[in-house]
């Protein structure tokens, strides 16, 4: 019987996930699926994925590098094999992508004893969903700009204040949440709080529409919210520290640092999809396939695909991490750009028919090509603009001259 062990080599562990994944593959959603999970809107779609989380979570596939007191298998090093037999076997992503991605790395590091028991494991099987509210309307590059207050009061905080762009904040329990807690120190006056939100009294989330139609991020209204001091994370005044680990966890989690599972897709993958798509295609008297213009154009993509695979490897060679902000920063950048130039490709040979949407039974590919180019940008705003972090990688991490 393919099982889970804890004593298992990597190769075992392996061949162990390659056939549960195999064998455990779920049936076709009930209703499509949105490209990535933080533009899961209804509640079918969270039910299925939800599900799905909490399966491969018990078949020992997610927080594997987590210890076992923690809700985590105890399997050092092991995670990253995991990942990569998630994404290469195609099953549906994972939906507590905040949570796994930037929440457990950020408990793991900050968090004291009670908290890492009380929120690692309900974060590692997705039954509890979180989110991330960083972002404010005048807080987002500048992060250090926050304005949502909190307050000591007693034992509580209070906390008044607004986020913006807060991925899954419409399914989250819980919301890792950065505020100002003093006026006097731009950086030293921030503090690190997690914050319930579901049916939390005084929180209010309201959906926002994206380029693409879809909802999946929102904002976040905060009116004498009363957090327990129990739930702040690190010092008073240490929030921006806090918040660091969390953004190098999200900007290094396409190569599976330091994350409790999967969010990411397989490059190769996408390359895949090109390939049937051209092959699918009219154009001329044959097809986009044999169209040699069209063939270059995808040779490029996958040997830029094979790169990234590559390039990833690097991050497990001490001597080639000299900057620990080098791969995560790089990662993001590279990774988001890619994936535009793949859709940008996806549409130009779906031509015409590019234009017809999602829900339209003629478009190519279900529509996937022209809603994966709309949400790109998305893509390269998140976690940090493009722009911020090319200024970071000259600045800090080549030792360029400061930008004015
Ligand atoms: C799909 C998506 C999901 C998101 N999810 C979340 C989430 O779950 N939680 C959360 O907290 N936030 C989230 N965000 C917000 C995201 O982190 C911010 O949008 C991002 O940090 C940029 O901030 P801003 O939108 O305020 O743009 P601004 O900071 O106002 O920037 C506007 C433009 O100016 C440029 N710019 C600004 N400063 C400089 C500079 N110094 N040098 C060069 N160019 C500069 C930027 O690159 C950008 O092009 C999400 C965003 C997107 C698009």
């Amino acid at each position: 019987m393919n099982t889970f062990d804890r004593k298992m080599e990597p190769q075992e562990f392996r061949a162990y996930a390659r056939k549960w994944l195999e064998e455990n593959a779920p049936p076709a959603p009930p209703e499509r699926l949105p490209i990535t999970p933080i533009e899961v809107m209804t509640v079918g779609q969270r039910d299925y994925l939800q599900d799905w989380q909490r399966k491969c979570y018990r078949a020992g596939l997610i927080g594997v590098d987590y210890p076992v007191e923690y809700g985590g298998h105890g399997q050092s090093g092991l995670q990253r094999i995991a990942n990569q037999e998630l994404e290469r076997s195609g099953v549906p992503y994972l939906l507590n992508i905040v949570g796994l991605n930037m929440v457990a790395p950020t408990i793991m590091k900050h968090g004291n004893e009670e908290q890492k028991r009380k929120f690692l494991p309900g974060c590692l099987s997705g039954e509890e969903i979180w989110c991330q509210g960083f972002s404010e309307p005048g807080a987002g590059s500048d992060l250090s700009n926050q304005r949502t207050m909190a307050v000591k009061d007693g034992d509580d905080w209070i906390v008044n204040g607004h986020k913006v762009w807060t991925s899954l904040g419409h399914f989250a329990k819980w919301m890792i949440l950065l505020t100002r807690t003093s006026n006097d120190h731009r950086y030293d006056g921030l503090t690190y709080f997690l914050c319930p939100i579901a049916g939390h009294p005084g929180v209010t989330v309201r959906p926002l529409i994206k380029l693409t139609g879809e909802t999946g991020f929102n904002e976040v209204l905060f009116e004498n919210v009363r957090i327990p001091d129990t739930n702040r994370l690190d010092e008073i005044g240490q929030g921006w520290a806090v918040a660091m680990t969390t953004l190098s966890a999200e900007r290094g989690a396409a190569e599976g640092a330091g994350s409790a599972g999967s969010g990411v897709g397989d490059p190769a993958a996408t390359i895949r999809k090109l390939i049937e798509l051209a092959r699918s295609t009219k154009r001329g008297e044959g097809l986009a396939a044999n169209d040699p213009v069209t063939r270059d154009a995808i040779v490029e993509r996958a040997i830029l695909a094979e790169g990234l695979r590559q390039s990833a490897k690097r991050s497990r060679v001490p001597a080639l991490c000299d900057h620990p902000m080098r791969l995560p920063l790089q990662t993001k950048l590279v990774v988001t750009e890619f994936d535009q130039e793949n859709a940008r490709l996806g549409v130009e040979i779906a031509g015409a028919h590019a234009t017809l949407y999602k829900l339209d039974p003629r478009a190519p590919s279900s529509g996937h090509w022209p809603l994966a180019y709309l949400n790109s940008f998305g893509n390269t705003i998140a976690a940090g603009t493009n722009e911020i972090q090319r200024n970071i990688l000259g600045e800090r991490v080549l030792g360029l001259p400061k930008s004015k």
